[in-house]
């Protein structure tokens, strides 16, 4: 059966900018249950092991620099269909690409600095959310 969840990071972007309750509200809006949630940052390591799909890409050094240069919010979202849905809530990874009424579209700067992440399968959707929360976090 598949998962109703989806993994959730407001990006150091975002927080810095101060978006997290603008963001946290349209996560709300769009119908999704806080499972878990945490302010958190990432050391190098771990923002290299967390996107190791990506290390070939050229933009992997900067990805992980921007990744772990600040707090992170990271959060279990709970939903029917939780993966998609949430895809279709963030919007494309470039904003000037993001439809209307996406998070990406109102908060994103840049390609890199997109405000937010979501799981881009059920598979990864676990493998993330068990990255950053114990079991005893997740409600
Ligand atoms: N990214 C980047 N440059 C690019 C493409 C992606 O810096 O040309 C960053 C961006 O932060 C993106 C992340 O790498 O969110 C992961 O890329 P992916 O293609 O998986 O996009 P997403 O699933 O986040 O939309």
């Amino acid at each position: 059966m598949a998962t109703n969840r989806t993994f959730t990071m407001i990006k150091p972007d975002a927080v810095e900018a101060g978006h997290i309750g603008g963001i946290l509200n349209m996560i709300a809006d769009g119908g999704f249950r806080i499972v878990a949630m945490k302010l958190t940052q990432m050391t190098v390591a771990d923002a290299q092991n967390f996107y190791a799909i990506h290390k070939e890409r050229p933009f992997f050094g900067e990805l992980v620099e921007f990744m772990s240069r600040g707090p992170i919010v990271a959060a279990i979202l709970e939903k029917e269909n939780a993966v998609e849905d949430f895809r279709t809530l963030i919007g494309a990874t470039n904003p000037e690409q993001a439809a209307e009424g996406t998070i990406r579209k109102k908060y994103a700067k840049s390609i890199g600095e997109n405000a937010v992440h979501g799981s881009d399968s059920d598979e990864n959707a676990a493998i993330e959310g068990a990255f950053h929360f114990a079991g005893r976090e997740m409600f």
